[in-house]
């Protein structure tokens, strides 16, 4: 069987949310992904995006997409474009989720096995504060999102239920108070560890994480239609099955390593 590693590595989402927002990328950024870059000029009409939402469901992986694809549907209908990506390695959560939001590979940012301390090092976060954005992180207790990147002037809205988090972003959305909202969801993931990769329990958990993409972008289109939107479907690592019908990752396989991302763009709506 061939093994194909994909080629857009996740430490470029940091500086993607920043061009497509306008802004200046700092240096020590991946560059950008160039196609999405020229996406957001076609379908914002050249303008910047001044609103970005970013969902993480966890342990999402490529190969999930291509067997599953019909489960997909609703992730496919409202979004522009899937994009294979690569993920880093240890590819486990705080890992991954310090590269995909500092723009560096772990050996830089220093989180390179499962711990979560603050990061310290400069975050997509830090450069929005920096630029006035109002930033808001929605994310449940403990997991690796709602830890790497506290002490930052930004709002935490930190639950102990998926349910809660949902709930909260959506609240968020409908109040239009920040520039950028990440939610974090871990159900796949704890789902999968538990009971395998495949099991009832684990892909009804997947089919919630795409339901609550495509709710995420029924709000936005309903309540955002002055705004321009860059919104994204970004999770961290894959996963693959273990004995004891359980589920892992954070190897260098492709299973663990290749991601499907999805993005959008909702335009503003233009009174002639
Ligand atoms: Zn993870």
């Amino acid at each position: 069987m061939l093994e194909q590693y994909n080629s857009i590595c996740i430490t470029k989402v940091a500086s993607s949310i920043l061009n497509i927002m306008g802004l200046d990328i700092p240096e020590s950024m991946d560059s950008p992904i160039d196609i999405l870059a020229k996406l957001s000029d076609y379908k914002l009409n050249k303008e910047k995006a001044d609103r970005v939402v970013i969902y993480n469901p966890d342990a999402v992986a490529m190969w999930l997409y291509q067997k599953y694809t019909h489960m997909f549907e609703k992730a496919i209908c409202c979004s522009d474009v899937s994009l294979p990506m690569l993920s880093v390695m240890p590819s486990v959560t705080p890992v991954c989720f310090a590269s995909m939001y500092s723009g560096v590979l772990p050996q830089i940012h220093g989180i390179n096995t499962y711990i979560k301390p603050v990061l310290r090092v400069n975050t997509v976060f830090d450069t929005l504060l920096k630029a006035q954005k109002r930033v808001a992180l929605v994310s449940t207790t403990n997991d690796s999102i709602s830890m790497i990147f506290l002490e930052r002037q930004m709002d935490y809205f930190i639950y102990d239920s998926v349910e809660e988090v949902n709930s909260k972003a959506i609240e968020l959305i409908e109040k239009d108070e920040h520039d950028v909202i990440v939610i974090y969801n871990g159900n796949y993931d704890t789902t999968m560890h538990k009971h395998g990769t495949q099991a009832e329990a684990s892909l009804e958990a997947l089919k919630n994480n795409i339901d609550f993409y495509q709710k995420i972008v029924d709000k936005i289109k309903k309540c955002w239609s002055n705004h321009n939107t860059f919104y994204g479907f970004s999770p961290d690592h894959g996963c693959h099955d273990i004995d004891g019908n359980c589920g892992s990752h954070g190897l260098d396989m492709v299973e663990d390593m290749n991601v499907v991302h999805f993005y959008g763009f909702n335009s503003r709506t233009k009174f002639l």
